[in-house]
């Protein structure tokens, strides 16, 4: 099948898993998280699932129903890390504070503090890899975001292999995205083939958001030229080495309150529990 064959491909060549590494995936109970947790299991990788159930209403729940179906099925460990057990509050609640206090919109909040929480877990159940279910429209996605926010510094840290040090000396555990040359309707058609027990709406928070409108434009201009998601990210991947050795220098310290690995002092996810105080 042409997908498994792209995500070998990926894997083998960007060297994103190595024997004996312990991956978990960074699952949502979505079709991308969902492909990458059938295609590693089918590789013989014997991944295992973790989820930060969100607590936005039905959709978190029939999400979390879904992938507890699913890894049943395929014989995969499940790990459930509640957003309430560890945080006190729901995603919902959190989001509406940060956006108030902080100006964060909603899909950065959640990001930052999903990423937290993955990461640290990831690292406590000794996983020594993440693999997300991040593909070629995500990615295309974020690096032109980032230009339009005039930080194209932040798409250092995208590729196949995400973060800009694979070093686990600062608590990172390092994330990759095997389905990177992916594009989103081969995942969908994929998934429907299969059967996978996944919603295919997007999360109802997600309405407004930036990446919508940046997504409808490069479905747009994809129509007339087609391939552009895929050259950009040829190119982006050609400058992507220059890229990650110049941030490379900026120091990456570690959080003085969490003690997880941070750009500052205090870490963005510091920064938004802060004001929940
Ligand atoms: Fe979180 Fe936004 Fe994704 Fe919804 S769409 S799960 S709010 S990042
Ligand atoms: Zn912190």
């Amino acid at each position: 099948m042409r997908l498994e064959k792209i995500v070998q491909k990926t894997i083998t060549k960007y060297k994103l898993l190595k024997n004996g590494e312990k991956v978990v995936v960074a699952a949502s109970g979505g079709k991308d998280s969902t492909t990458v947790l059938h295609l590693l299991n089918k590789f013989g990788y014997e991944p295992e699932a973790l989820i930060v159930d969100l607590l936005i209403g039905e959709w978190s729940k029939k999400n979390l129903e879904n992938l507890t179906k699913f890894c049943k099925k395929e014989n995969i460990p499940l790990h459930i890390v509640s957003i309430r057990e560890e945080l006190g509050f729901s995603m919902c609640y959190i989001r509406e504070i940060a956006k108030e206090k902080l100006k964060l919109s909603h899909c950065a909040t959640c990001g930052i503090l999903r990423k937290w929480l993955i990461n640290r877990k990831a690292r406590e159940l000794g996983f020594n890899v993440v693999a997300t279910g991040h593909n070629l429209d995500d990615e295309t996605q974020t690096i032109i975001m980032n230009a339009l926010k005039g930080r194209f510094d932040l798409n250092s840290g995208l590729g196949p292999k995400a973060g800009i040090t694979d070093s686990c000396e600062l608590g990172f555990v390092p994330r990759i995205k095997p389905l990177y040359f992916c594009l989103e309707k081969d995942i969908e058609a994929y998934s429907r083939s299969h059967n996978f027990p996944v919603l295919y709406e997007r999360c109802p928070c997600s309405i407004g958001a930036q990446r919508r409108e940046i997504r409808a434009m490069l479905d747009r201009i994809e129509r007339t030229k087609p391939e552009i998601k895929r050259k950009i990210i040829e190119k982006f991947l050609r400058m992507l080495p220059k890229l990650k050795e110049r941030e490379s220098k900026r120091a990456i310290t570690k959080c003085k309150i969490c003690g997880e690995p941070s750009r500052g002092d205090v870490c963005n996810a510091c920064k938004i529990l802060g004001v929940l105080k």
